[in-house]
């Protein structure tokens, strides 16, 4: 099956207050070495070999398949397997990085796999966009901007330590659309402090005023590591964690975004995401799909179709081991069928199309694993009882979470899966 790539950025300008992500604030001589490791990664095919059998699942040091293969397989038709039809670059903020940096690596990604008319998305943030980046970044091969707006307003984009304001977001969109993009996608994220009704309203009202080909929208989650998440528990104002609004507000705030994004003409196609006709992310709807995808760069994850795995998480550290040749990988899982089953509904029923019960009947019962076929009868009991109280709709064979009920999604997932 056709891969999608995923090349991970960890660095950013600022903490975010609300962040506890796996991402710096690091001086900017960093960042050419992580993109020449990145671009090793891909050309010693570290990442690729991990996908086939040959390689050493011990996930430390190379195997004597991975270190054996020469720049000339490398360049075979059969070394350029296997195809990729989706890359993304995100983080922490890749928009940092020297365009020539990101045009280096997607150079070496053409190089060593098969790119199928691919969509190649590059998250920015608005205060980075320049229209020499933008006219670099196109010239590059990138056919996607993931623009990281999450609100229009200043009082609360200054208060969780963003470095952009409202104008930024006008004046980067613009930019990018002179530039040639007709792909772009925007968050807004619901929940941060000093948020209200009017405030959220109005971001909707500008983010739908930018007509972005794609949309989503997050619930703030706040990480008990970040300096808002220690704010909350332990009190205090610094962050501004009294302000954020409740959970029942911002319930509604999400219900609202629904309604008028639908009315505006997109298609809510997973929980957080919506997009104009044939703009969905094909990259994203992977995960949900559970299709495989290859993490390459520092606290990347990667699966394969029966194992996940990721890189090591600090970014001196993957550097470090890539320029020894020793593989970054580490956490080495292999997915047994009962969690494969579990993931089939939780990842599948974000999605709102929701999935095919017939298909994953098919593809479990033939498994020999007894506890598989024994978690899928659980699984079917809370089904029934969640159809029950209305909670998922069943249509043929199809299942999707009830739209009226989307904001308590993961509740639902949960009860589905106890
Ligand atoms: S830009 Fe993103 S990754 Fe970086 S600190 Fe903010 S939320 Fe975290």
């Amino acid at each position: 099956m056709t891969l999608g790539i995923y090349i991970q950025v960890p660095f950013c300008q600022t903490k975010c207050t609300y962040c506890n992500f796996h991402t710096g604030v690091v001086s900017r001589d960093r960042y050419q070495p992580y993109a020449n490791a990145i671009c090793r990664e891909i050309a010693d095919r570290l990442a690729c070999a991990a996908l086939n059998p040959t390689v050493s699942s011990s996930g430390h040091g190379l195997s004597r398949a991975e270190s054996s293969i020469t720049p000339e397989e490398v360049s075979t038709p059969e070394a350029r397997q296997p195809s990729a039809d989706t890359i993304y670059f995100g983080g922490g903020t890749p928009s940092l990085l020297d365009p020539s940096a990101l045009a280096k690596i997607l150079d070496a990604l053409r190089t060593n796999y098969l790119l199928e008319t691919p969509e190649i998305t590059l998250e920015a943030d608005p205060e980075t966009i320049t229209p020499e980046k933008a006219k670099s970044w196109l010239a590059a091969g990138f056919n996607r901007i993931s623009l990281g707006v999450q609100s229009f307003n200043d009082r609360e984009l200054q208060s969780t330590g963003r470095m952009h304001r409202r104008a930024d977001i006008t004046r980067a969109t613009e930019t990018l659309r002179i530039a040639g993009f007709d792909n772009i996608s925007m968050d807004l994220i619901i929940g941060l402090p000093h948020q209200t009704r009017e405030s959220w309203e109005q971001s909707v009202s500008e983010l739908l005023d930018l007509r972005p080909e794609h949309i989503s929208i997050y619930m703030l989650e706040v990480d008990e590591g970040s300096h808002l998440g220690k704010e909350s528990l332990a009190g205090g104002t610094r962050y501004s964690a009294p302000a954020i609004p409740p959970d029942d507000t911002q319930a509604e705030f999400y219900d609202s975004a629904c309604t008028r994004l639908v009315a505006a003409g997109y298609d809510h196609y997973e929980i957080s995401n919506w997009a104009l006709q044939g703009r969905r992310s094909r990259h994203n709807l992977k995960y949900w799909r559970r299709e495989p995808y290859l993490g390459l760069g520092a606290g990347a994850h990667s699966f394969d179709g029966k194992t996940r795995w990721a890189n090591v998480h600090d970014s001196a550290k993957y550097v470090s081991m890539i320029e020894q040749g020793i593989s970054p990988r580490e956490q080495i899982e292999p997915v047994t069928p009962e969690q494969a089953l579990e993931e089939e509904f939780f990842l599948g029923l974000r999605q709102l199309d929701g999935i095919d019960l017939a298909r994953i009947e098919r593809d479990y019962s033939s498994l020999t694993a007894n506890g598989a076929r024994v978690r899928f009868a659980a699984i079917h009991r809370q089904i029934d009882s969640l159809r029950a109280a209305r909670l998922l709709d069943l249509e043929g064979s199809r299942l999707r979470l009830s739209p009226k009920h989307l904001t308590i999604s993961s509740s639902i997932l949960a009860e589905l899966l106890t």
